[in-house]
């Protein structure tokens, strides 16, 4: 099969989206997942005219003099008396501010007197009161549908009383991974050994993107062996994800297995690099993603095609977060055949620099970079002080 170019994979993967559907969850599980129906808010916020600051109510027209302290509101008390001329009453910060009253003075302004009148001393800059209403309206829609939900958004649910909450069903998802030199991070390889982390990342990744991945192992460079689990694991879940064996060796199975599973290959290899040999096919009950082996090409293609899909899946109207910075130094590759996405980390004063990397295996580069810059098919050279825009990864 040819290599494609990536747009053109972009584009496939997200045509081939299903909706998993939607159910209602308590909101204080709800973190991360998708929020498909518009929150609206049962009450206005503040629900009452409230003091932003510990002080004296009164009013502004009789500042110029002393005035009589009538009560003392602590919130949560709703006030007894309202306040006539030359009165105040002593309030507490998220109280509501009683009848009368058109402004709290600070009680660092404020001078006490042994009659125990008060006087403002300082000078008057502001009302400091939260006006009924002035931050959210009842009925105001306070979380729009479509958005992964943060501790942020739970903090509002928990405001407006959203108490049960309508998300995206996440989709059923299975990580498997492929290679007899494969052990699991407990063992100390020996030989030709390597740890498996492309599970922990992709695992990690699916979790990232609010959902619940199940973890089929590792399999044996085998084809019934990759058969077997493949079959299972497509026949239990919507999206199967298996790294490794995709690449042109003697023992890279994955994609042949996944036709005699009935599984329709659409494309094999993308032109990005790292990451070309990704497989991609659909099959009537789940989507397949053959990730390559190396574990920055699978964390790359992860961000570029699974998470979009799985966003899209979930009904998040994703859109991946960039920003345009210039590069600190020049920047060259050779071959221009394919989009490279560099690793690249950003300085203090908000330069941008490729991290030391040497290559798809070098997973311990990553964690030094803070996003990933894509030069363009065709191009080979960024020059200094010229700006990218860095996808925060
Ligand atoms: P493959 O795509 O199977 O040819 O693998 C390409 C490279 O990635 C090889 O060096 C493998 O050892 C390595 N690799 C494959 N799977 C994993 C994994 N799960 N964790 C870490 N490295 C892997
Ligand atoms: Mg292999």
């Amino acid at each position: 099969m040819e290599m494609i170019p990536f747009e053109k994979a972009y584009e496939i993967v997200m045509n081939s989206s299903f909706i998993t559907g939607n159910e209602k969850i308590p909101f204080t599980e709800s973190l991360n997942r998708i929020l498909v129906t518009d929150v609206v808010s049962d009450i206005d916020m503040p629900p009452f005219n409230k003091a932003s600051v510990d002080g004296f109510a009164c009013k502004r027209s009789d500042l110029a003099g002393e005035l009589e302290v009538i009560e003392t509101i602590p919130a949560g008390r709703w006030p007894e008396t309202s306040v006539g001329k030359n009165q105040c009453s002593r309030i507490m910060t998220g109280a509501a501010v009683p009848q009368g009253a058109d402004c709290v003075i600070m009680v660092e302004d404020v001078k006490t007197f042994p009659s125990g009148k008060i006087r403002l001393t300082g000078s008057y800059s502001k009302e400091n009161i939260a006006f009924k209403g002035e931050d959210i309206k009842r009925g105001e829609v306070v979380l729009k549908s479509g958005r992964q939900i943060s501790p942020q958004d739970i903090a509002v649910m928990a405001t407006v009383g959203h108490t049960s909450v309508t998300v995206g069903k996440r989709p059923k998802i299975a990580v498997i991974s492929s290679g007899d030199e494969l052990v699991e991070p407990d063992i100390v390889p020996v030989n030709s050994q390597i740890r498996n982390c492309n599970s922990y990342q992709l695992i990690a990744q699916a979790e990232r993107a609010g959902t619940k991945p199940v973890y089929y192992g590792i399999v044996k460079d085998d084809a019934d062996a990759t058969y077997s689990i493949i079959t299972s694991a497509i026949d239990e879940n919507d999206l199967v994800l298996i790294s490794g064996g995709v690449s042109m060796g003697d023992f890279d199975f994955v994609p042949a297995v996944l036709e005699k599973a009935g599984v329709r290959i659409i494309f094999t290899r993308v032109a990005v690099q790292p990451g070309k040999p990704t497989t991609f096919g659909v099959h009537p009950k789940a989507i397949v993603f053959g990730l390559p082996g190396n574990p920055v090409s699978s964390f790359v293609q992860f961000e570029l095609l699974v998470r979009p899909l799985i966003n899209k899946m979930m009904g998040f109207l994703w859109e991946p977060l960039t920003i345009s910075l210039p590069m600190r130094e020049r920047y060259s590759r050779k071959s221009a055949d394919r989009i490279a996405l560099i690793p690249v980390s950003i300085t203090g004063d908000g330069f941008v620099f490729p991290v030391e990397f040497h290559g798809s295996a070098h997973i311990s580069a990553l964690p030094s970079a803070s996003g990933i810059v894509a030069m363009p098919l065709g191009v080979n050279t960024f020059e200094k002080g010229e700006m990218v825009n860095v996808r925060q990864i």
